[in-house]
């Protein structure tokens, strides 16, 4: 299965590896593969994969995707593409750059796959589905999307990017996997990155009252990174199915149910405070899995509370750093 073609290892390109979701899938593919990590920094650490590297199990590159990178005497056998803000705060407060790397940046990568004959796999979003009208999200639906609105750098994106590596597909022949990734949480989470999870997390180990947005009605599921790691390499695996695939949890929580979670887990006095919800904030989210469940053989294994208990593990050992 990681062979190359040539019979040994395969090699395979992480882009954004130094991320969060990136990190733990260079974890996940040097027990098998040559790891090559790309990144620029943005929103990822070195220290991520730095156990990696100092070892030698991987190769680290800094690099902004949106120039164009050639990898000139390798031999690439696959290319993960995570390269993006994902956390709304972080996406928004550059929009253009955003855009640039989602549109630029795919172009760039599914040129170095063509180069190297590559299968490549894009980390897309269930921001494709906008404020979605219909419920639960199946990979059929177009979606709700403001294509002018502050999120829509990084929803239109993600679509333009889903266009671009399809329409690779249709006039190059390039192999190529997509999922669109529910919301997503476990250690590694940057502690100031606005999400919900690492937001709540942190606010009641400090003992600081949790900041709901609006009134904490509107619902998501969320994936333990584990899970989600093992849907990715899945898919990228498989042989038969190349559309775009659900990856989430299907279980729906209310913002609010999250935040009574956290703090019974965290065994915080912290309270709940109100706010203004962002603009365009999604008010239901919930993935369909069939077709994960179908050709992936995939769901997620871990419960919310277990994946929180272990998030709060980290962010009170390291997560503060
Ligand atoms: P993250 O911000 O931790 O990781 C993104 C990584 O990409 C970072 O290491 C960042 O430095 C790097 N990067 C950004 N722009 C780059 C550029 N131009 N060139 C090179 N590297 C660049 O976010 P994450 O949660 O790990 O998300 C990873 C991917 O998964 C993203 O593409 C995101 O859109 C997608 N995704 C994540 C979630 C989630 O819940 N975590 C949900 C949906 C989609
Ligand atoms: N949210 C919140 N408080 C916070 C951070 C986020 O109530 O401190 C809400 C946010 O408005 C959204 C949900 O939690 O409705 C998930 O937000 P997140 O930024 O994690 O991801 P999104 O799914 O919006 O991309």
């Amino acid at each position: 299965m990681t062979e190359s073609a040539a019979g040994g290892l395969k090699t395979a390109v992480v882009c954004g590896g130094a991320g969060f979701l990136g990190s733990h899938l260079c974890d996940r593919l040097v027990a098998d593969h040559r790891v090559i990590c790309i990144d620029n920094f943005h929103t990822g650490r070195r220290r991520n994969v730095a156990h990696l590297s100092s070892r030698e199990c991987l190769v680290l590159l800094e690099h902004d995707i949106v120039e164009p990178l050639s990898l000139a005497g390798e031999n690439i056998d696959r290319i993960y593409n995570l390269a993006s803000p994902a956390s709304p705060v972080h996406y928004q407060s550059d929009p253009l750059r955003t855009v640039k790397t989602n549109v630029l940046g795919v172009l760039n990568l599914l040129e170095l796959a063509r180069h190297h004959n590559a299968r490549f796999f894009q980390a897309s979003t269930s921001e494709v589905y906008g404020d979605p009208l219909e419920h639960p999200q199946r990979e059929s639906y177009w979606g709700n999307v403001n294509p002018v609105g502050v999120r829509s750098c990084y929803d239109e994106g993600k679509r333009c990017a889903e266009t671009i590596v399809y329409d690779y597909r249709r006039q190059h022949d390039l192999e190529v996997r997509t999922v669109r990734i529910f919301n997503t949480y476990g250690p590694r989470m940057l502690a100031d990155d606005g999400r919900v999870v690492s937001n709540f997390i942190v606010q009641a180990l400090a003992g600081r009252d949790l900041t709901v947005y609006g009134q904490g009605t509107q619902t998501r599921s969320f994936c333990y990174v584990s899970d989600l790691i093992e849907g990715m390499v899945r898919c990228m695996e498989q042989e038969e199915f190349s559309e775009p695939i659900n990856l989430g949890n299907p279980i729906e929580f209310t913002v609010s149910d999250l935040a009574r979670q956290v703090i019974r887990l965290t065994g915080s006095a912290s309270k709940l405070t109100y706010g203004a919800l962002p603009e365009d904030d999604p008010k239901r989210r919930l993935p369909d899995i069939t077709l994960a469940q179908r050709h992936l053989n995939w769901e997620p294994a871990v419960p919310l509370e277990d994946g929180l208990c272990r998030t709060v593990a980290w962010f009170r050992e390291a997560g503060q750093a």
